[in-house]
C-alpha cells in the first residue's frame, strides 16, 4: 500500500513539473542565457590589454546580444527569423561606423578619442526612425513587417550597452548619468520581453475597418 501511494505521489509530482515547472523554465531561459552571455563577453573585453581586440570583441558583444535578443523575440519560428536575427546583429554592429564618420579618420585612437559623441548614438534615432519605418515600411510591405521591432532592438541593445559607461543621449535634451552595471544587464534582458509583448499586442488590434474609411471620404 505504502509503495502504491509512492507512486502515485510521484506520478503527480512528475504531473505538476512537466504541466508547470518546465514550460516556466523554458519560458525564463532565454533571459538568463542573454543576462550570461552579456555579463561574460563584458568580463572578456575587460580583461583584454590589446585595445584593437578590445574594440573588435565590444563589438562584436553588441551584435551577439542583438542577434539573441531577436531570437527571444521572434521565438526562431521559421528560417526568416534567423535572417531577422543576423540582420538585427548586423544593425547592432554598424551604429559604431559613426565613429569614424565623426573622427573623419579610419585610425581606431582617433575613432575613440572623439569630443562629443557620434549622431548614430543618440536615442532620439529610435523616437524619430523607428515610427518612420512602421508607417513608410512596415504597413505597405509584408515581408518588412517585423523591421521597425528588429531596428528598435538593434539600436536600443547598442545604446543601453554603451549607457553603462557614458549614460543615454537624448539629442537635444542632454544625457543622463551612467547606468549602473546590474541596471544595465537587467534592461538588457527585459528588452526583448517588453518588445516582444508590444510586437504581439500591436499584431493583435484589428485593423481599421475599410468601410469607416466612407466616414471621412467627403
Ligand atoms: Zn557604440
Amino acid at each position: 500500500m505504502a509503495d502504491f501511494l509512492i507512486i502515485v505521489s510521484a506520478t503527480s509530482s512528475l504531473r505538476f513539473l512537466s504541466k508547470n515547472v518546465l514550460p516556466l523554465v523554458s519560458r525564463t531561459l532565454p533571459y538568463g542565457f542573454i543576462g550570461f552571455v552579456c555579463y561574460g563577453l563584458d568580463a572578456i573585453c575587460l580583461s583584454m590589454q590589446n585595445v584593437h581586440l578590445r574594440a573588435i570583441l565590444d563589438n562584436f558583444t553588441h551584435g551577439i546580444i542583438s542577434c539573441i535578443s531577436w531570437c527571444i523575440v521572434s521565438e526562431i519560428r521559421t528560417p526568416r527569423d534567423v535572417i531577422d536575427a543576423i540582420s538585427s546583429g548586423i544593425i547592432a554592429c554598424s551604429l559604431d561606423v559613426d565613429h569614424f564618420v565623426a573622427a573623419k579618420s579610419l585610425k581606431l585612437q582617433d575613432a575613440l578619442h572623439l569630443q562629443n559623441r557620434p549622431f548614430l548614438h543618440s536615442t532620439t534615432v529610435v523616437f524619430i526612425v523607428v515610427p518612420m519605418l512602421e508607417v513608410f515600411l512596415a504597413q505597405n510591405i509584408p515581408y518588412l513587417q517585423s523591421l521597425p521591432y528588429l531596428f528598435a532592438v538593434a539600436i536600443i541593445s547598442h545604446h543601453l550597452r554603451d549607457g553603462h559607461r557614458r549614460g543615454l543621449w537624448f539629442w537635444p535634451i542632454g544625457s543622463t548619468p551612467a547606468i549602473p552595471y546590474w541596471l544595465y544587464v537587467v534592461y538588457i534582458v527585459a528588452l526583448p520581453y517588453f518588445v516582444k509583448e508590444l510586437k504581439v499586442s500591436v499584431e493583435k488590434t484589428p485593423d481599421f475597418p475599410v468601410s469607416n474609411n466612407l466616414l471621412f471620404n467627403v
